[in-house]
């Protein structure tokens, strides 16, 4: 290939020596192939497609990232070990010879299928079960991070309105203002007649949409908070376009939908933190006016919280495995049972101690309290008074529970932010607040203490929705809309 190229430039030029000079490059072409390692001689032909340098990345992650070697990695990016990243670099990717286009992660959300990331991407499918090691479609669970390939200038895609029952893709393009061969092409479908129900097209538009699940009146549906992971929050997010009745389930939990603005609706819900790592299925169900329903089952990856084993604690024994402690857990449970419709936070949650950084116990850890085999683990966030014995009410909410004197708790607070969502704060030295008061971001509610089930002065702070306890931090550190 290289000699044919060199003799092609040399021909168009008139020369009376062209034909020694046809002789001396074959030769010399000839000896140029001889002495190339084959790989350059192959690299001329190779694509490779690019990944995107951001914040925080090293050579080695990337290498590992893209199971390459960090010698394959420089090599072909003409780096060394010292070569120093910049976010918005550009690097080639080895393993993934041969692809094209800017490498993208995000997390499979519901509905994403290989058809449908194929579709929206306008990668090979073929390509992204390479870029991915996929085995099987059922390995597309929600949460996983996947990679996809995006060429450049490549148009947006937007997800068109499913079709209804009945109609067809050539109508449902027409409606869309769409060509109706080429938005076939663009979803790989062979012919516009094959268009199916409950099947998510794609077509090109000025804005992305995020919903790749084609359910008749649902323009988007978001699983935010993602990768779930035990004892943390998840939400999920419809945007309808018509009234709908929506249902989820997952690893028991059903969140309640609670229509905010006008077609959007928010589900909160929390992953026990002793829920076994793995995938579980998520079930979403939704019925509009006309009493249509539409179901829809995805996988999800529920991660680890890393969470650690405390050494087994000594406490009076009356708070361990007794009557009253059953009676009490039973009290708390009913108190934070109840959805009420409105969100009184806003944004991030403020820390409920003078110092949010003097944590002196983490949500999660596994424990057992005076040699007691059962296994309990920590529902909440223990913060310390190392700058002082304030405790603040986090958020806007309102105080629906004043419980003095508990066998576990305390002297303890209980106040509802709405959605489901309530936060606990036990074993105060006092309480400064009444039952039924509202409560502003940072208001004054109490003193830390060492009453209850405690063994030494400290802020038990707990965050429950729909009565599971979830990690607070999450609320601490990120804003819920
Ligand atoms: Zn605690």
């Amino acid at each position: 290939m290289v000699n044919l190229s060199i003799d092609m430039n040399d021909y168009t030029k008139p020369s009376s020596l062209f034909g020694q000079r046809f002789f001396i490059s074959i030769i010399v072409a000839i000896l140029v192939i001889a002495t190339l390692p084959f790989r350059d001689v192959n690299a001329q032909a190779t694509t490779y497609p690019e990944y995107v340098v951001v914040p925080g990345d090293t050579l080695s992650w990337i290498a590992l990232r893209f199971d390459s070697t960090l010698d394959e990695l420089l090599a072909v990016n003409g780096l060394d070990e010292n070569s120093m990243l910049r976010p918005g670099d550009r690097l080639k990717i080895p393993s993934l010879a041969g692809m094209q286009g800017i490498l993208t992660t995000e997390y499979v959300q519901l509905g994403s299928s290989l058809t449908s990331l194929s579709r929206r991407s306008q990668a090979e499918p073929a390509d992204l079960i390479r870029a991915n090691n996929l085995t099987s479609p059922s390995e597309l669970f929600i949460g996983r991070e996947i990679v996809l390939t995006q060429i450049e200038n490549s148009p947006i895609m937007t997800t068109m309105n499913s079709l209804r029952q009945g109609q067809s893709f050539l109508e449902a393009s027409i409606l869309a203002g769409q060509n109706t061969w080429s938005l076939a092409k663009t979803n790989r479908l062979e012919n516009p007649l094959l268009g199916l129900p409950m099947d998510t097209y794609y077509m090109p538009s000025e804005v992305e949409s995020p919903s790749n699940l084609a359910i008749p009146g649902v323009k988007e549906i978001v699983v935010d908070n993602l990768p779930l992971i035990q004892g943390d929050t998840f939400l999920i997010e419809v945007t309808s376009e018509e009234p709908v009745t929506v249902r989820a389930s997952l690893a028991g939990v059903e969140p309640v939908f609670i229509e905010m603005d006008e077609g959007l609706q928010m589900g909160y819900g929390g992953i026990n933190a002793l829920t076994e790592v793995g995938v579980y299925p998520l079930t979403m169900e939704f019925t509009n006016s006309e009493g249509d329903t539409y179901r829809f089952d995805q996988y999800v990856m529920i991660s680890s919280g890393n969470y650690v084993s405390d050494k087994p604690l000594q406490v009076d024994p009356a708070s361990v495995g007794t009557e009253a402690e059953q009676a009490e857990n039973v009290k708390f449970k009913e108190i934070v049972a109840p959805v009420t419709p409105v969100q009184q936070w806003s944004g991030l949650w403020y820390s409920p101690a003078q110092d949010a950084d003097c944590i002196i116990s983490s949500f999660g850890s596994r424990r057992t309290y005076n040699d007691d085999p059962r296994l309990y683990y920590h529902t909440g966030l223990d913060l310390g008074y190392c700058k002082g014995v304030d405790v603040y009410a986090p958020a806007g909410g309102t105080v629906v529970g004043i419980f003095p004197d508990q066998v576990v708790r305390g002297n303890a607070i209980v106040i509802d932010h709405g959605l489901g969502v309530y936060t606990i704060y036990m074993h105060l030295a006092s309480i400064l607040i009444e039952e039924g008061a509202k409560v502003e971001p940072g208001q004054l509610i109490g003193i830390i203490g060492t009453t209850g089930r405690s063994t030494g002065p400290h802020l038990h702070f707990e965050v429950d929705i729909l009565g599971t306890p979830v990690n607070p931090l999450t609320w601490l550190r990120r804003a819920f809309p």
